[in-house]
């Protein structure tokens, strides 16, 4: 079984390059360039059972995003050079942690920081997007790329569901540039600020208990969601779920609140 790391700047890239020369692994890198090559850095492929002469040689410490089973991606790097901004709200992107997603194990989950702060351009975008959800009370915007949930912050973003790292660089790319894109042009775009709150309350309720036992406050299950979504009250509120009758359903509550950007505390 192979598996798959990535890191979250060049120089922790750089200094797991020396260990690798130093222990002479068989590996392979897989690099983001040219077409994802401003929101990815270089990804290691090795032999699962080589992790620990990589890891506790005592060669060198370095430190990674995340390990992940490795699955052939789908797609290919595009051979394009990836454009730029003038006035670039991105800014420079690192993927911090990379973990399989806790519903569905051949997919990867990424939590990748910005340096720069995309809550101005949320308004916008919410103009743009009508099939995105901007909550400006935990300033989040969310929303669903085919099976993929994307949960946008002003310095972060998390994405779930992605089949593999080229495709999780995709992603990155399409969030960098529809951005930049829409900060570009917003003396043309009417903000909105406007809550579409429904469908990912839904989403929630559909993996909540539906027993409206009332344990949480509220009286049905439905009124959680909705306050749930709007960031009025805690996933860990919902006692059979959490500690009672329903932990069944904590793993994949966990996993779409977590995509839509929902806090579980
Ligand atoms: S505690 Fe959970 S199951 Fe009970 S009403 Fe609230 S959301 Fe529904």
């Amino acid at each position: 079984m192979k598996i798959l790391t990535t890191f979250p700047s060049a120089g922790e890239f750089e200094k797991a390059k020396q260990v690798l020369e130093k222990v002479a692994l068989p590996h392979v890198i897989m690099k983001p360039a040219p077409g994802f090559s401003l929101v990815g850095l270089p990804a290691l492929v090795i032999e699962e059972e080589d992790r620990g002469k990589l890891l506790g040689g005592g060669q060198g410490v370095f430190i990674t995003s995340g390990w992940v089973d490795f699955h052939q991606p789908a797609q290919s790097v595009p051979n394009n050079t990836p454009p730029e901004f003038d006035e670039d709200i991105f800014g420079t992107v690192a993927i911090m942690v990379l973990q399989p997603c806790t519903a569905d194990l051949t997919k990867l989950r990424a939590t990748a920081h910005f340096s720069g702060d995309l809550s101005p351009v949320f308004p916008f975008m919410n103009s743009l997007m009508r099939d995105a959800f901007y909550n400006a009370h935990s300033q989040t915007f969310t929303f669903m790329e085919g099976h993929r949930m994307i949960a946008v912050y002003p310095r972060r973003v998390a994405v779930a569901k992605t089949n593999d790292i080229v495709d999780t660089w995709r992603v990155l790319e399409m969030l960098r540039v529809r951005f930049n894109e829409c900060w570009k042009n917003r003396a043309n775009i009417t903000p909105s600020t406007e809550l579409r709150k429904c469908p990912p309350a839904l989403e929630i309720y559909y993996r909540l208990p539906k027993i409206n036992c009332g344990e949480c406050g509220e009286r049905m299950c439905m009124a959680f969601a909705l306050r749930l979504w709007s960031g009025q009250v805690a996933l860990t509120q919902c006692k059979p779920v959490f500690g009672g009758t329903h932990g069944h359903l904590k793993d994949a509550l966990v996993e779409i609140c977590g995509g839509l950007g929902v806090q579980k505390e």
